[in-house]
This record gives C-alpha cells, sequence and structure tokens, in this order.
C-alpha cells in the first residue's frame, strides 16, 4: 500500500493532536516520539507527535481501530452501531477528546472534531 488514505490521514492527524493537547496538559512524564508499526507507521510517523507511554498506546490503538473502520465514508463513532473501542480504551478516548475538544472549540474548530463525539 503505497498511497495513503485521505480520509484515513486526516483522522489519524485529528487523533494526534487531540492526544497531543491531553498529554501535554495532563501528563508530566517523560514524553518520546510515537511510530507506528507496519501499516499505521505510514499514518503515525509524520505527526510527529511526543507523549508519555500511555498516550502513545492510546494514541496506537484509536489509530489501529481508524484504519480496520469499515465504513466509509466514516460516521460519527456514537452514530455508530460497531462498537468497535474496549475499555479502558473507551473511557480514555472520551476523556481526550471531552479535555481537547473544549481547547479547540475555543479556537473554533468544532467541525474538526464532531466525528468523534
Ligand atoms: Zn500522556
Amino acid at each position: 500500500m503505497a498511497t495513503n488514505n485521505k480520509a484515513i490521514e486526516h483522522d489519524i492527524g485529528v487523533l494526534g493532536k487531540f492526544i497531543q493537547i491531553y498529554c501535554n496538559g495532563k501528563h508530566n512524564g517523560q514524553k518520546s516520539k510515537v511510530k507506528g508499526n507496519g501499516k499505521i507507521a505510514q499514518y503515525i510517523d509524520p505527526l510527529n507527535v511526543e507523549l508519555c507511554d500511555d498516550c502513545k498506546k492510546l494514541l496506537l490503538y484509536a489509530a489501529s481501530k481508524r484504519i480496520i473502520c469499515p465504513y466509509d465514508p466514516k460516521p460519527a463513532c456514537k452514530d455508530c452501531t460497531t462498537h468497535c473501542y474496549a475499555e479502558p480504551n473507551k473511557s480514555k478516548i472520551r476523556e481526550v477528546m471531552r479535555y481537547s475538544g473544549m481547547r479547540m472549540i475555543f479556537k473554533g474548530s468544532i467541525s474538526y472534531i464532531k466525528k468523534f463525539l
């Protein structure tokens, strides 16, 4: 697979940004650049996000879920019948979206995040 799917690329970019905002605001621990394995790498590596280990796992999890999402176009997660996130990642990603979403709303980027809420 040489070319990236643009929709996936966009969504994973959003996820990366959100988790970065969250991690920067909440976690003081050591952060390092997130790298993906296999298919995820082409989406994750160019993002250049630096996260703590927990957030790194969450981003890789979310990205892998996004890549295997069978819907095109992808519906908002809350309207979707396939609840693909398992706990505890489900609660974690919700918290990230809430936290970072509030910060994005102030910047007027609400449409950006709707599909994840
Ligand atoms: Zn973190």
